[in-house]
């Protein structure tokens, strides 16, 4: 194995293509912040019964993609794989839900780990930004978080998703509804893992991915033939809300999701342009969560969505980001005393907030100028003897190809005028 080679299922993000994955962190997190979310940050490990407990032990996160460790002290930690369950820790923790008005609505950006088989779009190592809103029952917050995404997906000039919407009912309609769906499910064809998850965690095998399994599927009984008044009345609700923001979306009784904790409101961000990867983000409604790890009833709802797939989705719709140079002036010294002349005019720049950068090293004009081009810069400053000699530095208009002589103790000042 080589060295230099980044660990299984991960990979560098490197410039140029790093750039992109800040501007979509940036364009997921902008509508939230715009809309009284606050930023959390929580570790990248938790004890690993917080996930246990919190996700649930018959999920595939839990049970097969989690990383864990034992503490040299001892402690069971695992590497986060999702971050609703730490946000929520971290509210309770830190009694935001008595701080004021509810909802407490939070939003982050970080890495997760899950141990996945890797291939396009699944890595072990990915970034998500997420949004909770925690402590309140009410549509009109489930509507604000899918049209807060939409939003987002949109300000990055992403067409090709759809919004898959549905509701998994409430612990009043939940469980006759699973009961019915296991007596049909113990007649099907189905191996002995599908077999227990029946038991445990029967609405799962809804999500199961395989042909065989769907096939056999088609006449299962549908939880929206067994929600209960209020849960249906909630639905619609946030149905009307989305269409009356002119949100596009699809009604999908088989959207289920893999983590335990969802009530009601559950939802996919899904592109077509992204093969069998393609949820780009998902959510929904968590209104029991708190109370199974240990806290009060605190009914929630918040989503999270995939930078890595996102990225990949822009790809896909060839969307190139608009993302202005990041350097607009570039230095050209020639030789040993313009090299600290210029130098002195950058650092100058810089404190001035113009963004500027330098020809390192001595190289020769010709050199230098080809970094300055794929700086990207809109000006260059050269200077040489003769200049120096002359107390002036050379401002080139890298786009009109225009050169002018500009007064060396002016050129700073000259530059923050264009
Ligand atoms: P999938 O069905 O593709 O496994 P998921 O339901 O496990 O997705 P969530 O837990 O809802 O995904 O996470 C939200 C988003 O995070 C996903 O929609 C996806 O964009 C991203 N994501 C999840 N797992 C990975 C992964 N292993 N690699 C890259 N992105 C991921
Ligand atoms: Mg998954």
């Amino acid at each position: 194995m080589s060295t230099f080679q980044a660990p299984k299922g991960t990979y560098d993000l490197t410039p140029p293509r790093s750039a992109t994955f800040l501007a979509v962190r940036e364009a997921i997190s902008a509508p939230l912040r715009d809309s009284g979310y606050g930023y959390i940050e929580t570790p990248g490990f938790e004890n690993v019964e917080l996930f246990a407990r919190g996700v649930g032990e018959s999920t595939d996160i839990v049970t097969k993609e989690m990383y864990t460790l034992t503490t040299k002290g001892g402690d069971q930690l695992a590497l986060r794989p999702e971050g609703t369950a730490s946000v929520l820790r971290a509210a309770l923790e830190g009694n935001l839900h008595k701080a004021g008005n509810l909802p407490v609505k939070l939003w982050y950006s970080g890495s997760y780990y899950r141990y996945e088989r890797p291939q396009a779009g699944r890595y072990r190592h990915f970034s998500q930004v997420g949004a909770e809103a925690i402590g309140t029952e009410d549509p009109v917050l489930d509507a604000e978080l899918i049209i807060l995404a939409d939003q987002a997906y949109r300000s990055l000039g992403l067409r090709e998703f759809r919004i898959l919407l549905n509701s998994l009912g409430d612990k009043e309609c939940r469980p006759a509804y699973r009961e019915a769906l296991q007596s049909f499910l113990r007649d099907l064809d189905l191996d002995e893992e599908t077999r227990r998850r029946i038991e445990i965690n029967p609405l799962r095998v809804l999500d199961d991915k395989r042909a065989e399994v769907q096939k056999q599927l088609a006449g299962a009984p549908k939880l929206r033939d067994h929600l209960c008044d209020p849960c249906k009345a909630y639905h619609e609700e946030v149905r009307a809300l989305l269409t009356a923001a002119g949100v596009a979306f699809e009604d999908d009784e088989k959207l289920v999701r893999g983590l335990d904790y969802y009530t009601r409101t559950t939802f996919e961000f899904v592109h077509d342009g992204l093969g069998s990867q393609s949820a780009v983000g998902g959510g929904g409604r968590y209104d029991g969560l708190s109370e199974m790890i240990g806290g009060p009833e605190l009914p929630s709802v918040g989503w999270a969505l995939g930078v890595d797939r996102t990225v990949l989705a822009l790809e896909a719709e060839g969307v190139e980001l608009d993302l202005p140079a990041t350097t607009s002036v570039y230095a050209v010294p020639l030789g040993e005393e313009a090299r600290r002349v210029l130098f002195g005019v950058v650092t100058e720049l810089r404190r001035a907030g113009i963004a500027a950068d330098f020809a390192f090293g001595g190289r020769g004009l010709k050199g230098a100028m080809k970094s300055a081009n794929r700086s990207g810069a809109r000006y260059t400053l050269v200077a040489g003897e003769r200049d120096l000699a002359e107390g002036v530095v050379q401002l080139k208009d890298m786009e009109s190809g225009e050169q002018t002589a500009v007064p060396l103790a002016e050129a700073a000042a000259e530059l923050a005028k264009r």
